[in-house]
């Protein structure tokens, strides 16, 4: 006999997943129902959408569907089928004594009346939570939720890296947004800070994205002990920071994802991270290496931060990171 029974969803309809990779963290990613786009293209794609097969959108383990189960939900099918049970039994025992009393004879001198308290014990329910980042890949349109951050499309295995940075930038777009209506309210103190949160943001995703990237490129191409030992935390560092010992770190896996940018671009990302230096540890103000950096600004002053040049920065860092996903 095989019984089915649907899974416990999200308040957003999803479902957990939990990666079967024990190395994997978090493990936890949620899926969701798919808006299949009308020219979907099934031959770029890793797997045809929709077919049996999952993908960790964290560290892109693939294994059948079954493998992803989450083990609460198992726990919740076997709670769920005791109080079926209990509750079966409890209403074939209410209905015997009812049936019991019902054959007793009336106006005897004895009588015996059997008493079953009903069960009211309520269906078990289990409540599933959505992540903070919910998205839907753009090549088979399936929604999933993750953590902070994925590198995969759990349904049609593509890599997803671009799909996230996009909505990374979307976020620097809506502060910008919002730094601008608080300025046109007086606040432009309040502005700059938001401004400056958001360029910071821009730093911090990249970093990210490279740290992300670079540590499953590293447990692919080597050997267990060895990418312990350059993906570690002693290794990697802050080193994805500045785009020169960033570019070191790659060399261990002869790529150079910073090569799809021309001079320019280079020396505006370079001064960027500069700025993002004074802008996290200096409440803004240039110290003597930013001012060396940028002669624009004098010691002690704050710096300037555009909201053309953050975006502008977004879009060069995901120059970058288009190119590290394809490089994955
Ligand atoms: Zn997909």
């Amino acid at each position: 006999m095989e019984l089915s029974f649907p899974l416990p969803r999200s308040p957003s309809g999803k479902v957990y997943r939990w990666c079967p990779n024990e190395e994997c963290a978090p493990r936890l990613f949620l899926l969701g129902d798919a808006q299949r786009p009308e020219d979907i293209d099934v031959t770029v794609l890793k797997r045809a959408p929709g077919t049996t097969g999952t993908t960790c959108p964290y560290c892109g383990q693939d294994a059948d569907d079954d493998e992803f189960n989450y083990g609460g939900d198992i726990e919740a099918v076997q709670r769920y089928l005791e109080w079926a049970a209990v509750r079966d039994i409890n209403d074939h025992l209410v209905k015997m004594a009812r049936d019991f009393n019902r054959s007793m004879p009336r106006g005897s001198l004895f009588s015996v009346k059997m008493d079953v308290k009903p069960d009211h014990t309520p269906e078990p329910r289990a409540w599933r939570e959505d992540l903070i980042r919910n998205l839907a890949c753009d090549r088979c349109g399936r929604a999933y939720g993750v953590y902070a951050i994925a590198l995969f499309c759990p349904d049609c295995g593509s890599k997803n890296l671009h799909v996230h940075f996009e909505r990374e930038i979307e976020l620097v777009l809506q502060q910008i947004d919002l730094a601008e209506q608080v300025a046109e309210n007086g606040g432009s103190e309040l502005s700059y800070r938001v401004l400056g949160n958001a360029h910071e943001d821009v730093v911090t995703a990249f970093e990210t994205y490279q740290k992300a990237s670079y540590k499953i490129m590293v447990r692919r191409a080597f050997s267990k002990e060895e990418a312990a030992k350059l993906a570690g935390k002693g290794a990697i560092g802050n080193r994805f920071q500045n785009i020169d010992r960033a570019r070191e770190l790659y060399q261990n896996l002869a790529i150079d994802p910073f090569s799809v940018l021309d001079p320019d671009e280079l020396e505006q990302m370079r001064l960027n991270i500069e700025k993002r230096h004074v802008i996290g540890h200096n409440l803004s103000m240039a110290d003597e290496a930013y001012a060396g950096a940028d002669s624009r600004e004098k010691p002690g002053t704050t710096v300037a931060i555009l909201s053309e040049e953050i975006s502008e920065f977004a879009l060069t860092a995901k120059k970058v990171i288009v190119e590290l996903e394809r490089l994955l």
